[in-house]
C-alpha cells in the first residue's frame, strides 16, 4: 500500500492536477462493481489508486454499486485494475464487475462525486460488521479521543444494516441521522484520505449517541461498570446490541442460568455463549485453525465447538448439545462490557422463546421486564431486528445454521437471470428473498411464524427487503403446505404465485448456492415438508433435470401416532416402526395401549417418510434421548453419542424400487441392545447406514453430482461422512455454506425454482 496525499492536513485536497509528462496512449474505462461495496471505504481506495497512477475521472456509489469512470496512459490503466482487484477493502465483496471502454473525455482531475439516485437499486446493502484492529485500538488508547466510546466505528467496520432505512447508503438515510457531526467527526467524514472518510455512523463522545443503565443513572463508562456488577452479582442484563436487544447471564453461574431459562420459558436449547478471548475460548473448547478463523471474521458468528471435559460452566448453559455455541465481542460496546467482565456470559436473544428479538427501549423494557434485573440502553435506533449468526465448520469450511447479523442480506450469486420473485420462505425459521438478475437477496433469521408477532415480523421483512431495493415483485414464490402462514400470505397477496414443493426447494437453495446446473442428484432429508401427495415428507431423492424433479426414491412411510405429538415424544416414532415390522404381538412394552390404538385404526396417524423421525425413533430405541424439547435434539444426541468412535460398521437399508425400508434396521438395532452393544456404536453404524443408502441410490442413476439438502444434514458426521462415501466413487457431493441446510435456506430454492418455471 502507498500512502498518498499530506496525511498531516486538516483538508487533503480533494482533486489532484495530472502531471504534465504527456502520455503515449490515453484511453478511457467504465468500471461499475456490484456486490457489497458501498459503506466499506472503497471511493477513497480508488482514489488514493487513481492519485498514485496520475489518472483522471471519478468514482462514485449508485444504486448499482459503485460506479467509476478512469481515464490515463493505457498502462497505468492495466495497473489501476489490478491494484483495484488487490487491494480492494477488506470488507467489500464484489459479486460483478464490468468493464467497458468508452470515449476520451479530457478529465484533468480525479473527483470523488455525490452518489446517483436511479429506478434501479440493486447495490448490495451491507452487514454489520465487528469492530476492525484500528478501532478497537482506539477504544483503549487513552490518549484516543474515542477512548471508552461505545460507538466507535470506521468504512471498515461498525452497523450498516442495522441502521440503514434506505440506499444509496448516507447518513440522513440510517438511523444516526438525528445526531450532527461535531468539527471533529465532520472532518474525519469529509476527508477522502481518512479512514472515516463517508462513514455513515461515524460519531464521538462529543456528538454521538450515549450508553446509559437502567435503573439507577449511570451513562457512559459508569453504566457499564455497574452492568459487569450487576453480572457478577448473577443478575440478569438485557444489552441493546447491534440488532436487537441480548439477555446476558454469567454462564458460571448455575442458578442465574437456571433463572435465565425459566424466565425466558426455554426449557433446554442451548445457550450461546460471549467470551472474551480467543485464549478463553481455547479453555473452554476444542478449537481449529478454520473454527479460529470463523471467530475472529469481520462476520462474528457464533461457531459451534466441541467443549472441553470438565470446564466451570454451569450444566444448564447446552445439556444436551453436543457442541457449544461461542462467539467473540464484536461490538464496541460488548468489547468494553468483556474488558470489566471477562469472563464466559451467556447472551441469548431478547426475548421470549420464539418471538422475534425486541430492538426498542420503550419495547424492551416492557416485553422483558420479568426476565431482566437491569438494563443497558442506548439512544441509537436500530432500523431492524438482527439476530446474532450462528455457523460452524463442516468438511473444512463455514457452514451458516442461521444467516442474520454479518451476512444478511448480502446476496447469493446464481449462475443464471431469475425474473423478479418474491419468495416468502417456509414456516419455521422463516427467511425471506427477492432475486434480481442473477443476485437473490435473503433477508436475515425471521423465526418461526406461529406468534402473531413472529407473523408481524414476518410482512415487516417482506415490506422492508422490497422498499430497500425499490422492488416490485413480479410472482411470489411460496410452500406447498396450505397451513403455512407465509403459504397463506402468498396466496392472498394479489399477485401470481408459484407453489414450490418443500424438498424441491431445499435441494434447489443448495444447488443454486453451489453454482450447480446439470443434471443432479438431490436429497432433501428433514423433519417434515409438505408432499405433493398429501403425506408429510422427509426423507426423499430427487433427480434433477431441465424436464422438472422425479422423485426416485424415498424413505419407507411409517405412521406419526398423535401427529405433532409424535414430533415432541420420540417413543412414538418407534412404537410406530415396532409396530409395523413386528406387529402387535411383537410390539410389547414400547407401545403403549393409547398409541396402539392409533396405530390399530390409523386415526391422528399421518404417515410420513421422514429421515428426522426415523432419527427420533434411533435415539429412543438406543436409550440416548426420549424427547425433542427444541427441534433436532434426538438427533443431536444420537449425533453426540458417536463421540470419537471411527468405525464402519453399519446397519442396512434395503434399497428396493425406490423405497429405503428400515426394517431390517430396526431389528439389528434392537438385537444389539439386547446384547448391550454400546450407544455409540448403534449412533455410528446408524449413521453410517444412512451414508451407505445415498450412495446406493447414487449408483442407480448417471450423474455425477449429488446436492444434499435439509435439516439432516446439519449433522456433521452424516454430511462428512456421506460426502466422504460419494467422493471415494467419483461422485461431487455438494452441501450447504452460505445459507442454511434448515428451512432457512427454502426461500432461496423458492426463488430460483419460481424463476424457472417463469422463464
Ligand atoms: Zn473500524
Ligand atoms: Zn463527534
Ligand atoms: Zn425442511
Amino acid at each position: 500500500m502507498v500512502a498518498s496525499g499530506s496525511p498531516s492536513s486538516p483538508t487533503p485536497p480533494k482533486e489532484i492536477k495530472l502531471a504534465t509528462a504527456a502520455p503515449i496512449r490515453i484511453e478511457r474505462l467504465r468500471v461499475v462493481l456490484r456486490g457489497a461495496v458501498q459503506g466499506v471505504g472503497f471511493r477513497p481506495t480508488v482514489y488514493r489508486l487513481a492519485q498514485m497512477l496520475q489518472l483522471a475521472g471519478w468514482v462514485r456509489n449508485s444504486n448499482a454499486g459503485l460506479e467509476i469512470e478512469v481515464e490515463g496512459d493505457a498502462e497505468r490503466l492495466e495497473d489501476f485494475l489490478r491494484k483495484l482487484d488487490e487491494e480492494r477493502p477488506r470488507a467489500a465483496v464484489v459479486t460483478t464487475s464490468e468493464i467497458s471502454r468508452m470515449a476520451v473525455a479530457g478529465d484533468t482531475a480525479f473527483k470523488i462525486l455525490s452518489s446517483e439516485e436511479d429506478a434501479s437499486k440493486t447495490a448490495a446493502v451491507l452487514p454489520d460488521l465487528a469492530m476492525c484492529p484500528e478501532c478497537l485500538q482506539e477504544l483503549f488508547n487513552p490518549a484516543d479521543r474515542r477512548f471508552g466510546y461505545a460507538f466507535t466505528n470506521c468504512t471498515r467496520c461498525g452497523p450498516r444494516y442495522t441502521i440503514i432505512s434506505d440506499i444509496p447508503y448516507d447518513r440522513p438515510k440510517t438511523t444516526m441521522r438525528g445526531f450532527v457531526l461535531c468539527p471533529d467527526c465532520r472532518r474525519e467524514y469529509e476527508a477522502p484520505n481518512d479512514r472515516r472518510f463517508h462513514a455513515q455512523p461515524n460519531a464521538c463522545p462529543a456528538c454521538g449517541p450515549r450508553v446509559w443503565l437502567v435503573p439507577g443513572n449511570a451513562e457512559g463508562a459508569g453504566a457499564i461498570a455497574q452492568a459487569a456488577e450487576a453480572l457478577a452479582r448473577g443478575e440478569i442484563l438485557a444489552l441493546k446490541g447491534l440488532g436487537g436487544f441480548q439477555l446476558l447471564v454469567d454462564a458460571r453461574n448455575s442458578e442465574a442460568v437456571t433463572g435465565l431459562r425459566q424466565r425466558k420459558h426455554r426449557e433446554e436449547k442451548p445457550f450461546a455463549l460471549l467470551m472474551p478471548t480467543l485464549e478463553c475460548i481455547r479453555q473452554y473448547c476444542m478449537v481449529s485453525a478454520a473454527e479460529e478463523e470463523l471467530l475472529s471474521a469481520q462476520a462474528a458468528p457464533i461457531v459451534l465447538l466441541r467443549p472441553k471435559e470438565g470446564c466451570d460452566l454451569a450444566p444448564e448453559v447446552a445439556k444436551s448439545s453436543p457442541y457449544l455455541g461461542v462467539m467473540l465481542p464484536y461490538s464496541p460496546l460488548h468489547h468494553l462490557l468483556m474488558r470489566e467482565y471477562p469472563f464466559p456470559i451467556v447472551a441469548t436473544s431478547g426475548n421470549r422463546a420464539e418471538e422475534p428479538i425486541a430492538i426498542d427501549n420503550e419495547e424492551a423494557r416492557e416485553r422483558l421486564r420479568d426476565i431482566a434485573d437491569v438494563f443497558l440502553l442506548h439512544d441509537r435506533p436500530i432500523a431492524r431486528p438482527c439476530d446474532d449468526s450462528v455457523a460452524r465448520v463442516s468438511g473444512g469450511r463455514p457452514q451458516l445454521l442461521r444467516r442474520a447479523r454479518g451476512y444478511a442480506p448480502l446476496p447469493v450469486v446464481v449462475p443464471y437471470d431469475l425474473p423478479r420473485v418474491l419468495a416468502v420462505g417456509g414456516h419455521l425459521k422463516n427467511t425471506v428473498a427477492i432475486a434480481v438478475d442473477r443476485q437473490v437477496f435473503l433477508s436475515q433469521h425471521i423465526g418461526d411464524l406461529d406468534a402473531l408477532e413472529s407473523r408481524q415480523a414476518f410482512e415487516r421483512a417482506i415490506e422492508d427487503l422490497c422498499r430497500l431495493y425499490c422492488f416490485k415483485p413480479e410472482v411470489v414464490a411460496c410452500d406447498l403446505h396450505p397451513d403455512y402462514a407465509s403459504t397463506q400470505w402468498a396466496l392472498a397477496s394479489g399477485l401470481p404465485v408459484v407453489q414450490v414443493q418443500h424438498h424441491n426447494a431445499h435441494v434447489a437453495a443448495c444447488a443454486a448456492e453451489n453454482g450447480v446446473v446439470t443434471d443432479y442428484l438431490g436429497v432433501a432429508w428433514d423433519g417434515a415438508g409438505y408432499g405433493v401427495d398429501g403425506t408429510i415428507w422427509g426423507g426423499e431423492f430427487f433427480l434433477a433435470s431441465k424436464h422438472g424433479f422425479e422423485r426416485i426414491a424415498h424413505l419407507r412411510q411409517f405412521r406419526l401416532p398423535g401427529g405433532e405429538a409424535a414430533i415432541r415424544d420420540c417413543s412414538r416414532s418407534a412404537a410406530s416402526l415396532i409396530w409395523e415390522t413386528r406387529g402387535a404381538e411383537g410390539a410389547g412394552r414400547v407401545v403403549s395401549p393409547g398409541i396402539r390404538a392409533m396405530l390399530e385404526r390409523g386415526i391422528h396417524s399421518p404417515l410420513t417418510s421422514s429421515v428426522g423421525r426415523l432419527f427420533d425413533a434411533v435415539a429412543y430405541l438406543s436409550g440416548v434421548a426420549d424427547r425433542n424439547r427444541f427441534e433436532g435434539q434426538a438427533a443431536m444426541c444420537l449425533e453426540r453419542a458417536i463421540g470419537g468412535i471411527r468405525s464402519t460398521e453399519s446397519y442396512e437399508i434395503a434399497s428396493q424400487s425406490g423405497i429405503g425400508d428400515w426394517a431390517s434396521l430396526i431389528e439389528a438395532l434392537q438385537s444389539d441392545v439386547k446384547a448391550g452393544v454400546s450407544a455409540g456404536l448403534i449412533a455410528a453404524k446408524f449413521h453410517n447406514a444412512l451414508a451407505n443408502w445415498i450412495l446406493a441410490v447414487a449408483q442407480t442413476t448417471d450423474v455425477c453430482n449429488v446436492v444434499l439438502s435439509g435439516g439432516v444434514f446439519q449433522n456433521t458426521y452424516l454430511a462428512e461422512r456421506t460426502t466422504m462415501l460419494l467422493e471415494t466413487h467419483s461422485f461431487r457431493a455438494f452441501t450447504h455454506h452460505q445459507v442454511p441446510a434448515n428451512d432457512g435456506g427454502i426461500s432461496l430454492g423458492q426463488a430460483v425454482l419460481a424463476g424457472k418455471f417463469e422463464r
